[in-house]
């Protein structure tokens, strides 16, 4: 039955216990059965056991498919097929409260593990899927042509696909772990989630018996290169990349950063891993423009390319600086998650030269071998700026570091 938008409803606040039959959630316990299952549908209010709902930002997509009368809001998924095709822990991590506070590391396997709850009419969604695709890329096509990749029908195919195990996450936050990361006072930071979002979710501040969180953000994607299982022996060479989103470079190949040519050259290393016999992982994480989301980021391609002297080096933090109060909110306390729920204990080629990204993982536990930074020649000329600014800024490079002077003289493209 589609809603009508022109039927009076009473809308049914959630900032009261409603309490009837809600399954408590124990992060970090030692089987899912005392964890407890992630309950975020609307479709039983008195069974929810978080605040916000599931699939991210498209929640807002769901709840006008409803207004629209698309969407029946009892509808529940039907599951029948939609299993992991690949088997993904359980691993040490999952148990451990502190390693994974981000993700719900049973979010895969909730038909098999909470078969029982399903049963007895809870509405138990997975915030994570595992498939099989075959990615096909024009950087990979012309490193075979050139002869760096090597087609081995096994993890790369004749006409250049790769094969790869592939992983959706959605963000499921477990507030009191959350904001240890961040070093703040869970009630600080469910006021400040509250009032940053409008008031969105009121039960932030007035059910604090509720600590698990779905935000409303993008979440991750995983591709994986060769045996998942192999990403949890610290044994197998593990090549990974944690990418964050840039759309205008990733997809629509913008040379105003060095995005997409890293990501296309991590994929090589990851396959070249794995035709050595070990196996290769990019996490690719919804952080758009540093997570300032993308008008902020193109009103500092305007600021930085109008400014008096030109897209300099030198100035390339500080206007990003200037628009968004910040130079990066990206944060990367959260990322390494993702890392445990593969069971990762050991990277032995990390294709980044982000400081912050390998001092998060590191931070976490995680062993890291060696840093594999970007070949001279995937550089675009007009990415040379952040390229200088960010070796500048104590990103990695077996480089020389770039002076004041050097700073000043890479200089950028006008508009
Ligand atoms: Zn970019």
């Amino acid at each position: 039955m589609a809603a009508d938008p022109s039927a009076p409803r009473h809308i049914r606040l959630t900032s009261h216990a409603s309490g009837q039959g809600a399954l408590p959630i124990r992060w970090g316990a030692s089987t899912p059965a005392e964890r407890g299952p992630i309950v975020g549908t609307t479709t039983k209010r008195s069974h929810r056991n978080v605040i916000g709902t599931h699939s991210g930002s498209y929640s807002v997509y769901r709840a006008l498919a409803v207004a629209a009368g698309a969407l029946n809001r009892d509808h529940k998924a039907d599951l029948t097929n939609t299993a992991p095709t690949d088997q993904i822990g359980p691993y040490p991590q999952w148990t451990d409260p502190g390693k994974i506070v981000s993700l719900d590391p049973w979010g895969a396997t909730v038909a098999e593990v909470f078969a029982n709850e399903l049963a007895a009419g809870y509405d138990i969604r997975p915030t994570i899927a595992v498939t099989k695709a075959h990615v096909i890329l024009p950087e990979v096509i012309e490193a075979i042509q050139k002869g760096r990749l090597k087609p081995d029908n096994r993890i790369l195919l004749e006409g250049g696909a790769a094969c790869v195990t592939k992983a959706a996450i959605e963000p499921v936050w477990y507030l009191p772990g959350v904001a240890k990361r961040f070093g703040c006072s869970e009630s600080d930071l469910r006021r400040v989630l509250f009032e940053e979002t409008g008031g969105m979710y009121p039960e932030l501040v007035t059910r604090s018996d509720l600590e698990v969180f779905l935000p409303p953000i993008g979440g991750q994607t995983i591709y994986i290169f060769g045996n998942a299982r192999d990403l949890a022996n610290p044994d197998v060479e593990l090549t990974a990349r944690v990418h964050d989103e840039c759309n205008g470079s990733d997809v629509f190949g913008s040379d105003i950063c060095t995005c997409r040519p890293y990501l296309t050259h991590a994929i090589e290393e990851c396959i070249q891993g794995a035709q050595r016999g070990g196996v290769g992982l990019v996490a690719y994480s919804r952080k758009e423009g540093r997570a300032l989301g993308e008008v902020t980021k193109f009103l500092v391609y305007n600021a930085r390319k109008r400014q008096v002297g030109g897209d300099t080096a030198d100035q390339y933090f500080a206007r990003t600086e200037c628009v968004a109060g910040v130079q990066d909110m990206r944060f990367q306390e959260l990322m390494p998650d993702v890392l445990h729920w593969l069971g990762i204990r050991k990277i032995h080629r990390l294709v980044s030269m982000s400081n912050m990204k390998y001092d998060a993982i590191t931070g976490s536990g995680i062993e890291v071998g060696e840093r594999v930074d970007i070949p001279a020649e995937l550089i675009p000329a007009d990415a040379q700026v952040e390229m200088e600014a960010k070796k500048a800024a104590g990103y990695f490079t077996p480089d020389v570091v770039p002076d004041a002077r050097t700073l000043k003289e890479t200089k950028g493209r006008a508009l």
